[in-house]
């Protein structure tokens, strides 16, 4: 009879749950992940926060490597060495789209904004409407 209690207790010890916000520990169904409703808006609330921060984070590195492409490329079309565009900070990582030519040649893009790399360090710069309709 002890042993069969202590059982029970055991495998009640191993189901508890705690709440994913305050770490309190839940009686209710077997699904339930948080105490209250408040504990649940405030943990979903921190991870869209952490989502919109990181939006936040990309899309400012577009922008300023938009800003970038703009500042070197005044005039619509020119080469620069890519020295140059790191020396500004461009991160060629992020860009919005790529345009492949039929020749093969691919042009990244940061909005309207592009570059294609040519041989030996050199950029060519370029605006979308002279390559896309
Ligand atoms: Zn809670």
């Amino acid at each position: 009879m002890l042993t069969l209690l202590r059982e029970r207790l055991i495998i009640k010890a191993m189901e508890k749950r705690e709440c994913k916000e305050c770490g309190q520990t839940l009686s209710g169904r077997k699904d339930q992940k948080f105490c209250s409703d408040y504990c649940r808006n405030t943990f979903n609330n921190r991870l869209n926060e952490d989502a919109t921060k990181y939006m936040r984070r990309i899309n400012n590195i577009l922008r300023k490597n938009r800003r970038i492409l703009i500042k070197l490329n005044p005039e619509g079309k020119k080469t620069v060495d890519g020295i140059t565009l790191a020396e500004e900070g461009f991160n060629f990582h992020y860009y919005t789209n790529v345009y492949k030519t039929k020749t093969g040649s691919q042009y990244f893009f940061c909005y309207e904004q592009g570059y294609l790399k040519l041989d030996s360090d050199k950029y060519m710069l370029v605006q979308k409407q002279d390559y896309v309709k």
